[in-house]
Protein backbone atom coordinates (compact mmCIF):
# COMPACT_ATOMS: atom_id res chain seq x y z
CA UNK A 1 0.00 0.00 0.00
CA UNK A 2 1.47 3.22 -0.79
CA UNK A 3 1.86 5.83 2.08
CA UNK A 4 -0.72 8.25 1.87
CA UNK A 5 2.09 11.22 2.82
CA UNK A 6 3.26 10.49 -1.06
CA UNK A 7 -0.47 11.13 -2.25
CA UNK A 8 -0.76 14.33 -4.14
CA UNK A 9 -4.71 15.56 -5.30
CA UNK A 10 -4.92 17.68 -8.34
CA UNK A 11 -7.15 20.43 -7.95
CA UNK A 12 -9.25 19.87 -11.08
CA UNK A 13 -9.87 16.59 -9.89
CA UNK A 14 -12.26 18.06 -7.76
CA UNK A 15 -12.77 21.56 -9.45
CA UNK A 16 -15.99 22.38 -7.92
CA UNK A 17 -14.03 23.21 -4.26
CA UNK A 18 -12.02 26.18 -3.53
CA UNK A 19 -8.11 25.93 -3.38
CA UNK A 20 -8.51 26.83 0.49
CA UNK A 21 -11.68 24.63 0.39
CA UNK A 22 -8.80 21.74 -1.30
CA UNK A 23 -6.28 22.16 1.18
CA UNK A 24 -8.47 21.91 4.08
CA UNK A 25 -10.18 18.75 2.81
CA UNK A 26 -6.84 17.10 1.36
CA UNK A 27 -5.01 17.82 4.32
CA UNK A 28 -8.02 16.67 6.98
CA UNK A 29 -8.07 13.15 4.64
CA UNK A 30 -4.01 12.40 5.43
CA UNK A 31 -2.71 13.50 2.02
CA UNK A 32 0.68 14.76 1.29
CA UNK A 33 0.47 16.83 -1.44
CA UNK A 34 -1.89 18.85 -3.34
CA UNK A 35 -1.40 20.05 -7.79
CA UNK A 36 -2.58 23.54 -8.52
CA UNK A 37 -4.43 24.24 -11.60
CA UNK A 38 -3.81 27.36 -12.59
CA UNK A 39 -7.70 28.27 -12.42
CA UNK A 40 -7.50 27.47 -9.12
CA UNK A 41 -5.53 30.63 -8.83
CA UNK A 42 -8.18 32.37 -9.64
CA UNK A 43 -8.72 35.44 -7.21
CA UNK A 44 -5.48 34.90 -4.90
CA UNK A 45 -1.71 35.28 -6.05
CA UNK A 46 0.67 32.46 -6.43
CA UNK A 47 2.30 33.82 -3.43
CA UNK A 48 -1.09 34.02 -1.26
CA UNK A 49 -1.70 30.27 -2.74
CA UNK A 50 1.55 28.96 -1.71
CA UNK A 51 1.64 30.63 1.70
CA UNK A 52 -1.97 29.09 2.15
CA UNK A 53 -0.98 25.45 1.08
CA UNK A 54 2.62 25.69 3.34
CA UNK A 55 1.12 26.77 6.48
CA UNK A 56 -1.38 23.77 6.05
CA UNK A 57 1.23 21.71 5.86
CA UNK A 58 1.17 20.26 2.34
CA UNK A 59 3.59 20.58 -0.39
CA UNK A 60 3.17 21.57 -4.27
CA UNK A 61 4.94 19.23 -6.36
CA UNK A 62 3.03 20.96 -9.56
CA UNK A 63 1.59 23.65 -11.36
CA UNK A 64 -0.92 23.05 -14.67
CA UNK A 65 -0.17 23.49 -16.87
CA UNK A 66 1.83 25.26 -19.40
CA UNK A 67 2.62 24.18 -22.75
CA UNK A 68 0.76 24.36 -26.23
CA UNK A 69 3.28 25.85 -27.80
CA UNK A 70 2.86 25.11 -31.55
CA UNK A 71 0.85 27.96 -33.92
CA UNK A 72 0.42 28.82 -37.14
CA UNK A 73 2.73 32.19 -36.88
CA UNK A 74 5.63 33.69 -35.12
CA UNK A 75 3.17 35.82 -32.78
CA UNK A 76 1.14 32.87 -31.73
CA UNK A 77 4.56 30.90 -30.65
CA UNK A 78 5.69 33.99 -28.70
CA UNK A 79 2.32 34.12 -27.23
CA UNK A 80 2.81 30.56 -26.19
CA UNK A 81 6.06 31.62 -24.86
CA UNK A 82 5.39 34.36 -22.87
CA UNK A 83 2.33 32.42 -21.08
CA UNK A 84 4.63 29.95 -20.05
CA UNK A 85 7.02 32.21 -18.34
CA UNK A 86 4.26 33.54 -16.91
CA UNK A 87 3.52 29.94 -15.25
CA UNK A 88 6.99 29.16 -14.42
CA UNK A 89 6.93 33.07 -12.47
CA UNK A 90 3.97 31.68 -10.70
CA UNK A 91 5.33 28.34 -10.40
CA UNK A 92 8.11 29.27 -8.51
CA UNK A 93 5.83 31.66 -5.96
CA UNK A 94 3.87 29.43 -5.54
CA UNK A 95 6.68 26.94 -4.03
CA UNK A 96 5.80 24.13 -6.91
CA UNK A 97 8.65 21.70 -8.12
CA UNK A 98 7.39 22.19 -11.67
CA UNK A 99 5.28 22.95 -14.18
CA UNK A 100 3.49 19.95 -16.10
CA UNK A 101 3.67 21.40 -20.51
CA UNK A 102 0.97 19.86 -21.93
CA UNK A 103 2.66 20.19 -25.20
CA UNK A 104 0.09 21.56 -27.96
CA UNK A 105 -0.65 20.65 -31.50
CA UNK A 106 -2.50 22.33 -34.34
CA UNK A 107 -4.69 20.08 -36.54
CA UNK A 108 -2.90 19.80 -39.60
CA UNK A 109 0.14 21.03 -38.72
CA UNK A 110 2.64 18.01 -39.32
CA UNK A 111 3.53 15.98 -36.04
CA UNK A 112 7.37 16.34 -36.87
CA UNK A 113 6.33 20.30 -37.18
CA UNK A 114 4.54 20.55 -34.34
CA UNK A 115 7.41 18.39 -32.06
CA UNK A 116 9.86 21.18 -33.27
CA UNK A 117 7.89 24.11 -32.34
CA UNK A 118 7.65 22.05 -29.43
CA UNK A 119 11.43 21.84 -28.54
CA UNK A 120 12.26 25.34 -29.63
CA UNK A 121 9.67 26.54 -27.46
CA UNK A 122 10.94 24.53 -24.09
CA UNK A 123 14.29 25.69 -24.81
CA UNK A 124 13.30 29.49 -24.92
CA UNK A 125 12.11 28.91 -21.61
CA UNK A 126 14.24 26.39 -20.02
CA UNK A 127 16.86 28.76 -18.70
CA UNK A 128 14.22 30.67 -16.89
CA UNK A 129 12.92 27.39 -15.33
CA UNK A 130 16.51 27.20 -14.02
CA UNK A 131 17.03 30.35 -12.63
CA UNK A 132 13.97 29.80 -10.62
CA UNK A 133 14.56 26.48 -9.78
CA UNK A 134 11.53 25.19 -11.45
CA UNK A 135 11.13 21.72 -13.39
CA UNK A 136 9.80 21.60 -16.40
CA UNK A 137 7.67 18.13 -17.34
CA UNK A 138 6.68 16.90 -20.42
CA UNK A 139 3.38 14.88 -19.91
CA UNK A 140 3.29 12.53 -23.37
CA UNK A 141 -0.68 12.60 -23.83
CA UNK A 142 -2.71 9.54 -25.20
CA UNK A 143 -2.63 9.91 -29.18
CA UNK A 144 -6.29 10.21 -29.47
CA UNK A 145 -5.10 13.97 -28.53
CA UNK A 146 -2.89 14.53 -31.14
CA UNK A 147 -4.64 16.30 -33.53
CA UNK A 148 -4.90 19.39 -30.94
CA UNK A 149 -3.79 19.05 -27.94
CA UNK A 150 -0.14 16.93 -27.63
CA UNK A 151 2.19 15.40 -30.81
CA UNK A 152 3.98 14.22 -28.16
CA UNK A 153 2.40 10.90 -27.47
CA UNK A 154 4.98 8.46 -26.24
CA UNK A 155 7.72 8.39 -23.36
CA UNK A 156 10.27 7.92 -25.95
CA UNK A 157 9.38 10.87 -27.61
CA UNK A 158 9.16 13.32 -24.31
CA UNK A 159 12.60 11.56 -23.48
CA UNK A 160 14.40 12.73 -26.58
CA UNK A 161 13.27 16.01 -26.47
CA UNK A 162 14.89 15.83 -22.72
CA UNK A 163 17.72 14.68 -24.63
CA UNK A 164 17.75 17.71 -27.39
CA UNK A 165 18.01 20.44 -24.31
CA UNK A 166 19.34 18.88 -21.69
CA UNK A 167 19.85 21.93 -19.80
CA UNK A 168 21.30 21.39 -16.15
CA UNK A 169 20.34 22.64 -12.89
CA UNK A 170 23.42 23.40 -10.30
CA UNK A 171 22.83 20.07 -8.75
CA UNK A 172 23.38 18.60 -12.30
CA UNK A 173 19.94 17.49 -12.49
CA UNK A 174 18.08 17.79 -15.73
CA UNK A 175 15.78 20.91 -15.84
CA UNK A 176 13.66 19.11 -18.38
CA UNK A 177 12.04 15.70 -17.43
CA UNK A 178 9.13 14.16 -17.96
CA UNK A 179 5.51 13.89 -16.08
CA UNK A 180 4.41 10.22 -16.82
CA UNK A 181 0.28 9.72 -16.42
CA UNK A 182 -0.81 6.15 -16.64
CA UNK A 183 -3.77 7.34 -18.43
CA UNK A 184 -1.99 8.46 -21.64
CA UNK A 185 1.28 5.86 -21.45
CA UNK A 186 -0.23 2.09 -20.10
CA UNK A 187 -0.53 1.21 -23.54
CA UNK A 188 3.02 1.45 -24.55
CA UNK A 189 5.08 -1.42 -25.04
CA UNK A 190 8.08 0.73 -24.37
CA UNK A 191 6.96 1.74 -21.01
CA UNK A 192 8.42 0.03 -18.59
CA UNK A 193 11.77 0.64 -20.70
CA UNK A 194 11.15 4.00 -21.03
CA UNK A 195 10.42 4.86 -17.44
CA UNK A 196 14.06 3.00 -16.12
CA UNK A 197 15.85 5.17 -19.11
CA UNK A 198 13.72 7.89 -17.43
CA UNK A 199 14.81 7.37 -14.25
CA UNK A 200 18.50 6.82 -14.94
CA UNK A 201 19.00 10.03 -16.52
CA UNK A 202 16.82 11.89 -13.80
CA UNK A 203 13.72 12.65 -15.95
CA UNK A 204 11.06 11.59 -14.26
CA UNK A 205 9.59 14.50 -12.81
CA UNK A 206 5.89 13.35 -12.12
CA UNK A 207 3.80 10.33 -11.79
CA UNK A 208 0.13 10.45 -12.78
CA UNK A 209 -2.29 7.79 -12.01
CA UNK A 210 -5.96 7.90 -12.33
CA UNK A 211 -8.23 4.44 -15.07
CA UNK A 212 -8.98 4.13 -18.43
CA UNK A 213 -12.75 3.14 -17.97
CA UNK A 214 -13.03 0.21 -21.22
CA UNK A 215 -16.09 2.37 -22.03
CA UNK A 216 -15.55 5.86 -21.78
CA UNK A 217 -18.66 8.51 -22.36
CA UNK A 218 -16.15 11.57 -23.10
CA UNK A 219 -12.51 11.41 -24.62
CA UNK A 220 -11.79 14.19 -21.93
CA UNK A 221 -13.90 13.72 -18.83
CA UNK A 222 -14.86 10.30 -18.08
CA UNK A 223 -11.60 9.24 -16.60
CA UNK A 224 -12.12 6.52 -13.96
CA UNK A 225 -10.62 6.17 -10.35
CA UNK A 226 -7.80 3.96 -9.78
CA UNK A 227 -9.22 0.61 -10.15
CA UNK A 228 -12.38 1.47 -11.84
CA UNK A 229 -10.51 0.99 -15.54
CA UNK A 230 -8.27 -1.64 -16.97
CA UNK A 231 -4.77 -0.18 -16.23
CA UNK A 232 -2.56 -2.44 -14.32
CA UNK A 233 -1.48 0.90 -12.01
CA UNK A 234 0.39 -1.29 -9.53
CA UNK A 235 2.32 -2.76 -11.96
CA UNK A 236 3.54 0.34 -13.36
CA UNK A 237 3.71 2.21 -9.89
CA UNK A 238 6.51 -0.42 -9.56
CA UNK A 239 8.53 0.26 -12.51
CA UNK A 240 8.30 3.75 -11.00
CA UNK A 241 9.14 2.80 -8.19
CA UNK A 242 12.45 0.30 -9.49
CA UNK A 243 13.52 3.57 -11.38
CA UNK A 244 14.06 5.09 -8.45
CA UNK A 245 11.46 8.25 -8.81
CA UNK A 246 11.45 10.03 -5.29
CA UNK A 247 8.50 12.31 -5.63
CA UNK A 248 4.68 12.23 -5.36
CA UNK A 249 2.12 9.67 -6.83
CA UNK A 250 -0.45 12.52 -8.58
CA UNK A 251 -4.20 11.70 -8.50
CA UNK A 252 -5.98 13.31 -11.37
CA UNK A 253 -9.20 12.61 -12.44
CA UNK A 254 -11.19 14.32 -14.99
CA UNK A 255 -14.79 12.79 -14.46
CA UNK A 256 -17.92 14.74 -15.23
CA UNK A 257 -19.66 11.76 -13.02
CA UNK A 258 -17.21 12.36 -10.09
CA UNK A 259 -17.40 16.33 -10.51
CA UNK A 260 -21.43 15.46 -9.96
CA UNK A 261 -21.38 13.61 -6.98
CA UNK A 262 -20.67 14.27 -3.34
CA UNK A 263 -17.42 15.81 -3.45
CA UNK A 264 -16.66 14.61 0.17
CA UNK A 265 -17.54 11.18 -0.22
CA UNK A 266 -15.60 11.08 -3.42
CA UNK A 267 -12.47 12.24 -1.63
CA UNK A 268 -13.23 8.94 0.62
CA UNK A 269 -12.94 7.30 -2.80
CA UNK A 270 -10.21 9.04 -4.05
CA UNK A 271 -8.01 7.80 -0.70
CA UNK A 272 -9.48 4.32 -1.07
CA UNK A 273 -8.90 3.82 -4.56
CA UNK A 274 -5.19 5.00 -3.75
CA UNK A 275 -4.28 3.04 -0.87
CA UNK A 276 -6.18 -0.09 -2.07
CA UNK A 277 -5.62 -0.38 -6.25
CA UNK A 278 -2.60 2.31 -6.96
ZN1 LIG B 1 -1.57 13.99 -16.05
Amino acid sequence: MPPLSRCAIHTITTKSWSLATAVDKYRAAGVGGITVWRQALEGTTAKNAGELIRNAGLRVPALCRGGFFPATDAAGRQAAIDDNRRCIDDAAALGADMVVLVCGAVPGMPLRDARSMITEGIAAVAEQARQANVHLAIEPLHPQYAADRSAVSTMKQARRICEQIDLRADDGAPVVGIACDVYHVWWDDALEAEIAIAGAKGYLHGFHVCDWKVHQTDPLNDRGLMGEGCIDIPGIRAWIDRAGFPGFYEVEVFSSRWWGSDQDAYLAEIVRAYEEKT
